[in-house]
């Protein structure tokens, strides 16, 4: 079977829009780009933050939008009400499943502690070869050089292999994400997943 182009997109996100609005100008520019490559965005569920951001542009765009949010933050992150499809899931771990099971890939913009943890749990289970599903992470305006530093220097100090450094890609600009989501082959129907 030839190779399958990505289809549905998971997103990690700020439930806040940081400060500079270069964050949200990027959150509604991926949205809009999602919806017209044909891409679902599969994403926490939130109306706040980027993440009400992006999904506000995807819908906007005439995009396909699958929210996944556990019962007890639809309030603190007021559940977006005009998604297509809304999953309330009991716990934090049943959305990272469901996120995981319904995308293809995985895009991480600029966002904070939430952020980083589906980041880096996404991560470490392609590091163990629970799934082989491409990870994007989009360096708005700089945003994740920490973030990589820090994974660069788990490297150094020799707690991680180098080979972690391929586990993830990093695209400049929303454009770039655009256009690497548009060249990557879906990850072969029937890989072995072990999440
Ligand atoms: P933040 O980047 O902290 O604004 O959070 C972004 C999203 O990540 C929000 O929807 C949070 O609910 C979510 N989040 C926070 N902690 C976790 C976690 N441990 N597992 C999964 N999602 C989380």
């Amino acid at each position: 079977m030839p190779p399958q182009p990505i289809r549905s997109v998971a997103v990690f996100c700020g439930s806040r829009v940081g400060h500079d609005p270069v964050y949200a100008a990027a959150a509604t520019a991926l949205g809009v780009g999602l919806a017209a490559a044909g891409i679902r965005l599969v994403y926490g569920g939130g109306g706040v933050g980027l993440m009400g951001i992006v999904a506000d542009a995807a819908l906007g765009a005439g995009g396909q939008v699958l929210g996944i949010i556990p019962e007890f933050l639809q309030r603190r992150e007021v559940a977006h009400a005009g998604v297509g499809e809304m999953v309330v899931t009991q716990t934090m771990h049943d959305r990272k499943r469901r996120m995981f099971d319904a995308a293809d890939a995985f895009v991480t913009m600029p966002g904070g502690l939430g952020t980083f943890d589906e980041t880096i749990e996404i991560t470490t289970w392609r590091q163990l070869a629970l799934h082989d599903k491409p990870i994007l992470i989009c360096d708005v305006a700089g945003w994740a050089q920490p973030y990589l530093a820090s994974v660069e220097a788990a490297v150094d100090q020799g707690f991680a292999g180098a080979e972690c450094l391929q586990l993830y890609e990093v695209l400049p600009d929303v454009d770039a994400v655009l256009a690497r989501l548009a060249a990557l082959p879906s990850p072969a129907a029937g890989q072995p997943e072990r999440v």
